[in-house]
């Protein structure tokens, strides 16, 4: 299995502002670590004690229905200084919603991602990277930002760990990559403990994606 999704080849041709596949240029190495589907009361605590304790930034797409459960939680990732995104309100599947469906969804969110934040725009990340062509046209026209995504840990599918890090070791992620994750389980948690000091040791900066504008 390849980290690397095949769709991205079609989605990096849109600009980057439209729909970001990579992390923007600074100096030195980076690696934006993006967590879908939380808040997670078992498991986002301690995946932000970790990254707290290696200096380490993310991004946090955020299901609303989870924010509206969990909002101590959605509160302290943003004051951690991690950012928030948007994965939807109930993470349906996208495909089978109309239009006006759709961006229901994505609106409800913003709404509940604004009272943690008070930000009036969040990057989108289509839950299950679905994304259709009216959708991006919505998204486009009103200048909200979708975040892909340019290596996928695979942590959601059920393979044990020890082999998850043999891939992502054999495949390792580059300047720039914008890193999928979930933090609606421990693979997540488990993964990181062994990779954040490595990443460190080769360089790398863990950064939060760039806030919408
Ligand atoms: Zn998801």
């Amino acid at each position: 299995m390849n980290p690397r999704p095949r769709r991205l080849k079609l989605l990096r041709f849109l600009p980057n502002g439209w729909l970001a596949t990579s992390g923007p240029a600074v100096a030195g190495r980076s690696l934006y670590l993006t967590f879908d589907d939380g808040p997670h009361p078992g498991f986002t605590p301690a995946l932000l004690d970790l990254l707290a304790e290696h200096d380490a930034k993310a991004s946090f797409f955020l299901v609303g229905r989870e924010v509206e459960r969990h909002g101590g939680l959605a509160r302290r990732i943003a004051a951690e200084g991690h950012t928030l995104g948007n994965h939807s309100y109930s993470h349906p599947l996208f495909e089978s919603l109309t239009l006006a469906q759709q961006m229901d969804e994505i609106a409800r969110t913003e709404r509940l991602l604004h009272g943690i934040d008070g930000r009036a725009r969040h990057a989108f990340r289509p839950p299950r990277g679905v994304l259709t062509l009216p959708m991006l046209a919505r998204l486009v026209s009103r200048r909200q930002r979708i975040d892909y995504w340019s290596y996928d840990s695979l942590d959601y599918s059920r393979r044990p760990v020890p082999e998850l890090l043999e891939t992502i070791r054999r495949y390792p992620p580059r300047d720039g990559d914008i890193i999928l994750m979930h933090d609606d389980s421990e693979h997540s948690l488990q993964l990181l403990r062994e990779l954040l000091p490595a990443w460190k040791a080769q360089g790398f900066v863990l950064r939060a994606l760039p806030l919408a504008h």
